[in-house]
């Protein structure tokens, strides 16, 4: 039985929302709630210790016919969904691209959930047009790309890519059309291109350097080659920092080439794009103010919760005419306005603006850049020790804030060298370095994610926590350095003989 006096107990004839008062008080609840957990978020391990189907078996499988209570509710999110959580707001979390949102954007998601606005036209709420022109506007100053161009908001850099894309084929001539990456390209390109019906076919990965970039040379050689093939070259995707290694490509070069052969380029600066904020790092996006169109995730590194992607474009134009189609009941009078429902698939949109707002103003751009600086501060320590080290070594360059290195204990290396153990120490590197990631995520203090590079089994460690600092990356230092004389003693095959 229920108790009559709890106050959120509501009874099932009741009709409308929670009352005021009740989402006052648990509103309050909430706000405590989520202060504390972002105060101290590694008191949780970071990585899940979660077996698959613990939530689901901690839960009922029918839905409660009759409304609960709120304290019942938040009750369980203690018990059964924060140990199923993966703490992302973690400080130690260097897995994948460790993104986090921050509490101004928490507070603009809040606000916006409140608002429930669906931004489609631009009367159907003009502040949240309005604000998501002025604040990609602001953006764009920030990373330093010209006025000619504009911006729109997609929830993911894969659907923003996707939206480039349908425009540049929108633009292209008819032909059996080919794209073309670097094949260190992230796989939303090749994704977007299924998902136009363009097939797997229209993709084609470009091989790239020593330092994981898209060599120029074999893009040119591929559109002539292509071209004689009877394929109709339409849009080139360049990276600015890859998903693996954060490599950027030669944009300046790949633009000149886009120039001549009249194709549409795309650059893919989802997550490096953020840097560019940064005076000393403008650099990375030399060449791009030449691109057609070009994709940033301020929800990888810039802060602001996930999701939120910008795509800026040179030709909107053609971006609305790959995707504006306005049924009777959505014609409206104002003729100036921007209608963002024409830019893309969705028609309903979120207010996302909003918390990007937020995050811009409560930090500013010198707060952004302060701590965007310390993030690349701080991956250039963590590479220096790894260089300084005699047990492992680093696989990549450093441009941004993520570090491709593996273990390598020293004295494996002179073995390496002869060529009869070569080939049975990189088997035995590659195995060690994945046990060594798997104790260290097992351990629960930090989280680390994985790649392959050049066909060897690479461990990243990528910086992008607004609440990481010095300690944190010391102490994944300190746990991988752990885990692999663990490791290492263990499981050291014999020296081959002779
Ligand atoms: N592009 C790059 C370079 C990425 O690293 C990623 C994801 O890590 C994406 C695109 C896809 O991002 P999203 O999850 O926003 O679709």
């Amino acid at each position: 039985m229920k108790n009559a006096k709890d106050e959120s107990f509501r009874p099932a004839d009741a009709l409308g929302d929670m009352s005021a008062e009740e989402f006052r008080r648990y509103g309050h609840q909430l706000v405590d709630w989520v202060a504390d957990y972002l105060s101290h978020p590694e008191r949780y391990p970071v990585l899940s210790q979660n077996q698959p189907g613990d939530v689901k078996g901690a839960l009922p499988a029918a839905p409660p016919a009759a409304g609960e209570s709120f304290d019942a509710i938040l009750k369980d999110l203690d018990r059964v969904i924060v140990p199923g959580m993966t703490h992302w707001n973690h400080p130690a979390f260097f897995a994948y691209f460790s993104n986090t949102g921050s509490a101004p954007g928490i507070l603009g998601e809040l606000l916006a959930a409140a608002f429930n606005v669906n931004a489609m036209l631009w009367r159907t709420s003009p502040a949240a047009t309005e604000l998501e022109e002025v604040t990609l506007d602001w953006l764009r100053q920030m990373i330093g790309l010209p006025e000619s161009f504009s911006g729109v908001l997609y929830d993911t850099a894969s659907i923003s890519s996707l939206c480039a894309i349908a425009a540049a084929r929108e633009a292209a001539p008819a032909g059996k059309l080919r794209l073309y990456a670097s094949e260190q390209a992230h796989s939303s390109i090749e994704k977007s291109a299924i998902t136009l019906g363009l097939g797997r076919d229209a993709t084609r990965a470009i091989p790239s350097d020593a330092e994981f970039r898209m060599d120029a040379g074999a893009l040119a050689a591929a559109i002539v080659e292509d071209r004689a093939a009877g394929y109709q070259p339409f849009c080139v995707v360049a990276t600015v920092g890859t998903t693996s290694t954060t490599s950027i490509d030669p944009v300046p070069q790949i633009a000149d080439l886009c120039e001549r052969e009249g194709l549409w380029l795309h650059v893919d600066a989802a997550y490096g794009g953020s840097a560019a904020v940064l005076p000393e790092m403008k650099w990375i996006l030399a060449g791009a103010e030449r691109a057609d169109s070009l994709v940033l995730n301020p929800h990888k590194w810039l802060f602001v919760p996930v999701d939120l992607s910008v795509l800026y474009c040179r030709r909107m134009d053609v971006l609305k005419a790959a995707f504006s189609l306005v049924p009777e009941y959505l014609r409206t009078s104002e003729e100036t306005v921007r209608n963002y429902m024409d830019y893309g698939p969705q028609l309903g949109r979120r207010f996302r603006a909003l918390k990007l707002w937020f995050v811009l103003r409560y930090f500013g751009v010198d707060g952004i850049a302060a701590r965007l600086r310390h993030h690349i501060e701080m991956a250039k320590e963590f590479a220096a020790w790894v260089d300084g080290s005699d047990d492992f070594e680093r696989l990549a360059p450093v441009p941004f804030s993520t570090v491709c290195f593996r273990a390598y204990p020293q004295d494996l290396r002179a073995r390496a060298g002869s060529e009869a153990s070569g080939a049975d120490v990189e088997a035995y590197l590659d195995q060690l370095n994945e046990r060594v990631m798997e104790e260290v995520n097992r351990r629960g203090k930090v989280f680390l994610s994985h790649t392959k590079l050049k066909g060897k089994f690479t461990l990243r460690l990528a910086i992008g926590n607004v609440r990481t600092m010095g300690e944190h990356v010391r102490l994944a230092w300190d746990e991988l350095n752990a885990a692999l004389q663990k490791l290492d003693a263990e499981s050291r095959p014999a020296p081959s003989k002779g």
